[in-house]
């Protein structure tokens, strides 16, 4: 990870308006303080703000040392990237050498024997989810240091995974998700019926899709993003194998419609689909994750980006008294729409645009001192009574993740209950990782070169090695590009922005631009020219139910500068930016490239 953090650091004035960055920088914070250290750094993955002080704890092995370790290794690769930030640095080779003694002399990751000895059940075991996952950091490990064992890793677990999944139709299927060390496949092993109580965490549920979304997900995800990486071929075989089994059993609909509640893991599955039919360039599989997006993204708010943790009109969705936002969905929502733009199927600049500024910038815990304006008859007065809880200093050791159970406006879920409004849970860590490596995704593709033109496709402030963005948005329709070596410049505006209205300066003179669609482009730049875009914003006020309640947000642009009825916990869009000038440190990393 030491690389990571190499790189030109230069002083600049900055708007004080959202940068993903620091955001990023921020969250490094969270990535390394969740560990457990005199437990073969278990991971804790709970936090609960409901009781004063905040409790975290850890829930169970597979989260522990299987399925979420490699998301926060993947999301310190990258926030460290972006940001440059050395804290706690030398965690990073800590839990790296923690996860790599898990190792089997198979080629899969099983969770320890000798820990955490209050967690019962058989042991060890490894997990699909989290060998998915593992594949993924795996392949950001390879990138972002020169450690051939990475790869060669990568390739034994392939081997490994290919060997446990049987051919049927045309697709892959796994009998179950969990496995013990040299299990192989049974001979009558078939598909999934469901309620399978020695298998993976999803295997038990009753409807078989959550087996096959969940072995579908990270699996397929981390198979395909080796392939693009490796071109191991029998990383692309895993890959199409398990695709083509969602799309056989779960994303079978023309109109994008999928019926399983668990919004997260379905998203993770389709996530899957994308990256495969990406490296395998198959056109109607991408279509089809189109569509699925297309569907999913009216299945919550698409103007704020609230996605919830159950999926509406779903049993449990029902259940629930008022539904709130898991960041897992909005992170998995993002990064398809970020995916299908780079694929050439669809253009949802805008989407990412009003999701990241809005539910997602939000859900980021940016301060510990909320909990002392959170009125005392909130809390719980029943003692925790957690297994391997953790009550030292957590909510300073929390800034920087995602929240786990957001209302529209509210950071925390404050629920009506007998003895009054209680707070409910905070953080399920798995958002965190997300979170963090999802606004990596956002940051890499905000300003890219497409042959001699660099393009600007969301206005937040980005350094480059091209030009570096100042953006003044939503205090001020104003952006600044400070050109180093870009010619040729098109900048996305977004819809709500009429193109030809846009003003254009280059070192103080009007320049005429060209326009096409939502793009203004700019040429005959010179390194060390300012160029100045100014532009009206729209603020608007609108009445919307969101999560079954309803409130009237101000929205300024594609920001959200105000909501009635504020929340009363971690109120949300209570800290606007200023817009006003402020001095701060930029990164350039001198890793320029990461394949994701
Ligand atoms: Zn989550």
């Amino acid at each position: 990870m030491a690389q990571c953090i190499v790189g030109d650091r230069y002083e600049a004035h900055v708007p004080d308006t959202l940068d993903l960055a620091e955001r990023m920088g921020l969250a490094i914070n969270a990535l390394t303080n969740v560990w457990h250290p005199e437990e073969r750094y278990a991971l804790a993955f709970n936090v609960e703000f409901s009781h004063r002080p905040p409790v975290r704890n850890i829930n169970h092995l597979t989260d522990a040392y299987l399925n979420i370790p490699p998301k926060f290794i993947e999301a310190l690769a990258v926030c460290r990237l972006a940001s440059g930030s050395d804290q706690n640095l030398d965690t990073d080779a800590e839990v790296l050498r923690a996860q790599q003694s898990l190792l089997g002399d198979d080629g899969l990751t099983y969770c320890p024997t000798d820990t955490l000895p209050q967690l019962t059940g058989p042991r060890p075991f490894a997990e699909v989810w989290g060998e998915g996952r593992r594949l993924l950091a795996l392949a950001m490990l390879a990138q972002v240091g020169d450690d051939p064992r990475w790869i060669e890793t990568a390739q034994r677990k392939i081997d490994r995974l290919l060997a446990l999944t049987r051919e049927k139709q045309g697709f892959r299927f796994l009998w179950k998700g969990r496995f013990r060390p040299g299990e192989t496949v049974p001979p009558d092993a078939d598909e999934p019926v469901g309620s399978r109580q020695d298998g993976s965490l999803l295997d038990r549920y009753p409807d078989p899709k959550m087996s096959i979304i969940y072995s579908v997900g990270a699996l397929g995800h981390g198979a395909g993003l080796v392939y693009r990486l490796t071109g191991y071929e029998p990383a692309l075989e895993l890959s199409r194998g398990l695709a083509r089994w969602a799309l056989a059993r779960v994303f079978t609909d023309p109109d994008g419609r999928w019926d399983i509640y668990h919004f997260h893991h379905s998203l993770y599955a389709l996530i899957a689909v994308c990256t495969y039919a990406s490296v395998a360039n198959d056109r109607a599989a991408l279509e089809r994750v189109d569509a699925c997006y297309r569907w999913a993204r009216e299945m919550g708010d698409p103007l704020i980006g609230y996605y919830s943790e159950c999926m509406p009109g779903s049993d449990p969705y029902l259940e629930r008294q008022g539904n709130t936002v898991e960041t897992c969905e909005v992170a998995d929502m993002v990064w398809l729409a970020l995916s299908l733009t780079r694929a050439g199927i669809g253009d949802y600049w805008d989407d990412v645009d009003r999701w990241v500024r809005n539910v997602y910038a939000e859900a980021q815990i940016l301060d510990a001192d909320f909990l002392q304006s959170v009125p005392e008859s909130y809390f719980t007065t029943e003692p925790a009574t957690r297994l391997y809880q953790d009550t030292r200093d957590i909510a300073q050791r929390s800034v920087g993740s995602f929240f786990g159970w957001m209302r529209a406006n509210d950071g925390l879920n404050v629920e009506q209950t007998e003895h009054g409004p209680k707070l409910r849970r905070g953080i399920m860590h798995c958002c965190t990782a997300n979170g963090a490596r999802t606004l990596y995704f956002v940051w890499d593709s905000m300003v890219t070169k497409q042959a001699d033109e660099v393009r600007v496709n969301l206005l937040l402030n980005r350094a480059s090695p091209w030009l570096d963005v100042d953006s003044y948005l939503p205090v001020e329709g104003k952006v600044i590009l400070r050109i180093k070596d870009a010619p040729n410049v098109a900048v996305r505006m977004p819809a709500w922005c009429n193109p030809a209205q846009v003003g254009v300066r280059v070192a103080g003179q009007a320049r005429r631009v060209l326009v096409e669609g939502q793009l203004v482009r700019i040429g005959w730049l010179q390194p060390g020219d300012e160029v100045a875009l100014t532009f009206p914003v729209p603020e608007r006020s609108l009445h919307r139910v969101i999560g079954e309640i309803p409130y009237k947000l101000v929205v300024r642009g594609s920001n959200v500068v105000s909501i009635d009825p504020a929340g009363v916990a971690y109120p949300l869009y209570a800290h606007q930016p200023s817009g006003t000038s402020v001095r701060r440190t930029r990164f350039l990393p001198q890793i320029r490239q990461i394949v994701w």
